[in-house]
């Protein structure tokens, strides 16, 4: 027995009553996130919306059940509920700030749709009404800020003419001949949601009355998907919780910037240029630093056997950066050998003059083999990392022991 679907005829009906067709327990379905014993429910007629067409099911109560899952089954809809009614009369309930905030999104929908479609030629090939968000996807080049930006304007016009939005029943070819916007080969009669004056659209949800209650439409990013444009729009209550929590953000971004949230442009500009100009000096003193740090050490360092002059240096409270340019300094000179740590880090920077005929990388093998950490690098420059910082005196002794038993 087909039920008879009462949203149909009236998308506001929140409490009905109606008589049990059909009960019986259904197994778990962890898909659906039901885990525990339901049972399903076919009544004569509901209000409850099943999950179809991009909008999504509807919630409440049927008697003392609640009603966890609504499924469209072709003629029937099915009810799962997480009780069996104590009586084949029951009321139901629908939770209906779910609705109709579900009835804003889907009705800002078709305006929006209607609207990309009849400005701009963007047709939508697909809805989806989520939990946060919903989105359209748009056929065609790439819509532009300004027809993201049209298209919104042009719909919140109609939402502030507050036009009726109507229900009209026809076959496919008399609602072709009204205009309908996306035409379908369906035999029958078909049921159509008419905004006066600006889309006809074969659809079987649920709608507002007018589109002052679509309250606001705001469109949000628009990304690539596939051959694609998805565009993200929020509707009613939606678009108010979003404008302010872009508010509060923006907010908070000024009251870390200290300025207005006018200003939030110019002031994190500015806050970047500093941020590169004081790396560049940064970088700059560093540089000077590892040159004069360099001289001093190749100073204060004598030549071993074979000429062979090892800079062997434990570094206390510097960047990896500076052992790169320190070590760089030191291997300028010939039969130099450098042979750095970073003590916090354990960072191991190992590098040679090449006339110095060893091989970095393999001593950077060996030291870590023996005292654990990885990296690599070429036979005059190598980089590592110690397992445990606390063994970079032992690391560095292993190194210049094994180049001085050469
Ligand atoms: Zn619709």
């Amino acid at each position: 027995m087909a039920t008879r679907r009462l949203y149909y005829d009236d998308a506001f009906e929140k409490e009905f009553t109606a008589r049990v067709v059909y009960c019986e327990v259904r197994p778990p379905d962890v898909n659906s996130g039901i885990t525990g014993t339901v049972w399903g429910l076919i009544l004569d007629r509901t209000a409850f919306y099943p999950s179809s067409g991009g909008q999504p099911n509807d919630l409440g109560k049927i008697g003392d059940a609640n009603v966890l899952d609504v499924r469209d089954e072709g003629e029937e809809i099915l009810h799962i509920v997480d009780r069996k009614p104590s009586d084949p009369d029951v009321n139901g309930c629908i939770n209906w700030t779910r609705r109709f905030d579900h009835m804003q999104q889907h009705t800002g929908q078709h305006l929006l749709s209607a609207m990309f479609q009849e400005r701009f030629g963007l047709p939508t090939v697909s809805f989806h009404l989520g939990a946060e968000i919903s989105t359209i996807d748009l056929r065609g080049p790439e819509p532009t800020a300004e027809i993201l930006e049209g298209a919104e304007r042009a719909a919140n016009q109609i939402v502030f003419e507050d036009r009726p939005v109507t229900v009209r029943y026809g076959t496919a070819e008399q609602l072709a001949r009204l205009g309908v916007r996306k035409e379908v080969e369906r035999s029958g009669i078909l049921r159509a949601i008419e905004i006066e004056s600006a889309d006809l659209q074969p659809c079987g949800g649920t709608h507002v009355k007018s589109t002052g209650q679509i309250g606001m439409v705001l469109v949000r990013r628009c990304t690539k998907i596939r051959q694609d444009w998805r565009v993200e729009f929020v509707c009613g209550g939606r678009a108010a919780k979003n404008a302010r929590s872009d508010f509060e953000l923006l907010r908070e971004t000024a009251e870390k910037l200290s300025c207005a949230p006018e200003e939030v442009t110019s002031a994190a500009t500015r806050a970047l240029a500093e941020r590169d100009a004081n790396f560049k000096t940064v970088r700059a003193t560093l540089e000077r630093l590892a040159v004069e740090a360099a001289a001093l050490a190749l100073r204060s360092t004598p030549s071993g056997p074979e000429e062979l002059r090892i800079v062997s240096r434990i570094l206390d409270g510097v960047a990896p950066e500076y052992l790169n340019l320190f070590a760089t300094e030191l291997v300028k000179s010939e039969k130099t050998i450098a042979l750095l740590a970073a003590k916090e880090e354990g960072n191991l920077l190992f590098a040679q003059h090449p006339s110095a005929g060893n091989d970095m990388n393999a001593l950077l093998k060996k030291v870590h083999e023996r005292f654990g950490g990885k990296g690599g690098g070429t036979r005059d420059f190598a980089r590592g990392k110690l397992s445990d910082a606390a063994q970079a005196d032992g690391a560095l002794a292993l190194a210049k022991e094994t180049v001085y038993a050469r």
